[in-house]
């Protein structure tokens, strides 16, 4: 018999968590004016808001913690971050920050300026954020494959090389500081980009004399996708295929709490010294020394460690298995998700399990209360509310697909756990038709509303 798969760890420090009633439940979401953001951890049974930081750290990164050097300049623990960095993505620079928008924030206050336009893959809402701050436009150029949910392509974070092709050939290359490639790609549903996309895209910024950076927040999980489902590339390892991702990049900011592995830390890498010596006063600006940038030595170990740990294959199967494992459960019950399943996460099409709701009452997150409601589970809404409203009309914006994303944080759930997702939306599927109506917006703030909205029932309904 073939033997199951399983986890490449075991368990050494447990942290408990506490079921509740619905009755508790209802008055937690309704204290909470429905926002999933406002609702305190402990009354949440699984935690699927974010993977960011949100990991278990291993025995070595927490051995690693305690040999952290905090000294505020030439600290060791910089020393050793420096060389992890050289070794496993092959940058000769780099720089420390608290996280992976404040690498966007240094960086782009180096290259971004006033009438830049950035292309890239569905960039980050971060990244997008500061572009747009500096006046400067992103233009998205991923393939339209990412947006037709039930298609089944291996690589659906691609950029489809015409329409980057076009706003290079629209734009002097005096406007376009750099090409953005977003590996994986989360906005499009944690999916990944080819090696033969990055080699084209890279050959393209040459042709036309533009940089190329790397967003790496999930670069690990986008190797091991590399690995398994390109060809030519199933014999080699993680770190062989990182080396070679890399190797076309001009520049990389890291959020490190995702495939880092820490709970929090970021940083530049730079290929050019001159381009780093600029974002080094930026740093010191808004950061820290340029050897510690916001971070503790403790955290700049444990993240050299995290790097090691999250480029082994491994541990990556382990990861992306579970993923798919939950994916696989909901494909099961005829639950309509996002395919093929991504890196880090599951996206419930929420139009399709909640067909009575209307558009403007907010489906998806609909679907986040009714889930939480049904057994004290935590996605977050990628639809309306997230979209927000035209800075201009100030209507909301009705995206194309309205999602629920379920995304797992790393090495802290079972399979077990993944069952009791699976089933609760099950129940929540099964109820649908009686679910007919969402809810409306009591306050909202005027930018990045979804943080913090208040929300109330758009009619008064009995549970
Ligand atoms: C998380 C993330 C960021 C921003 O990083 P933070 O650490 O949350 O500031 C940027 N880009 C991508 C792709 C991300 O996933």
């Amino acid at each position: 018999m073939e033997l199951p798969f399983s986890e490449s760890y075991k368990i050494k420090m447990v942290e408990t968590i506490r079921r509740s009633t619905r009755e508790e439940r209802e008055k937690w979401i309704k204290e909470a004016y429905f926002n999933l953001f406002n609702l305190r951890s402990e009354y949440v049974f699984i935690d699927l808001l974010t993977d960011s930081g949100t990991g278990a750290m291993s025995d070595k990164q927490w051995s690693e913690m305690m040999l952290g050097d905090e000294s505020y300049a030439g600290a060791s623990s910089y020393l050793k971050m420096r060389q992890t960095i050289k070794d496993i993505l092959g940058f000769p620079y780099f720089l420390p920050t608290h996280q992976g928008r404040a690498a966007e924030n240094v960086l782009f206050s180096v290259l971004v300026k006033e009438g830049d336009i950035v292309p890239g893959n569905s960039h980050f809402d971060t990244t997008k954020g500061h572009i747009e701050f500096r006046k400067a436009k992103a233009i998205d150029c991923t393939i339209n494959e990412a947006f037709d949910t039930t298609l089944i392509h291996p690589f659906k974070g691609n950029v489809d090389l015409n329409k980057l092709e076009k706003v290079l050939e629209n734009n002097s290359n005096e406007r376009v500081p750099f090409i953005v490639l977003t590996l994986t790609n989360n906005t499009a549903g944690g999916q990944p980009v080819s090696m033969k996309n990055i080699r084209e895209v890279s050959q393209l910024a040459k042709k036309h004399a533009v940089s190329l950076l790397f967003d790496s927040a999930r670069f690990a999980e986008n190797a091991y996708f590399i690995k398994i489902r390109e060809e030519g590339y199933s014999h080699k390892t993680i770190k062989e295929i990182v080396i070679e991702m890399f190797q076309y990049a001009d520049y990389a900011t890291m959020s490190s709490k995702k495939d880092a592995i820490v709970n929090m830390g970021g940083f530049i890498a730079f290929r050019d010294r001159e381009i780093y010596r600029q974002a080094s006063t930026f740093n010191i600006m808004f950061e820290g020394f340029v050897t510690y940038g916001g971070m503790s030595g403790r955290d700049m170990n444990a993240l050299s460690q995290g790097l090691d740990e999250g480029t082994e294959f491994d541990y990556l199967e382990t990861r992306v298995k579970q993923v798919e494992y939950l994916g696989n459960e909901l494909i099961k019950y005829g639950i309509p998700i996002q395919q093929p399943i991504g890196g880090h996460a599951v996206f419930v099409n929420a139009k399709q399990l909640l067909p009575h709701v209307p558009r403007e009452e907010f489906i998806a997150q609909t679907l986040g209360v009714e889930l939480y409601l049904e057994a004290g589970i935590r996605g977050v809404e990628i639809g309306t509310l997230l979209a927000d409203r035209d800075p201009v009309t100030r209507n909301n914006r009705y995206p194309e697909l309205e999602l629920l994303r379920l995304a797992l944080p790393r090495r802290t759930y079972t399979n077990n756990h993944m069952d009791v997702v699976a089933a609760a939306l099950k129940n929540v599927y099964d109820r649908r038709d009686s679910i007919q109506s969402g809810y409306k917006i009591k306050w909202e703030a005027p930018i990045m509303r979804h943080f913090t909205v208040e929300l109330e029932k758009s009619k008064i309904k009995l549970f």
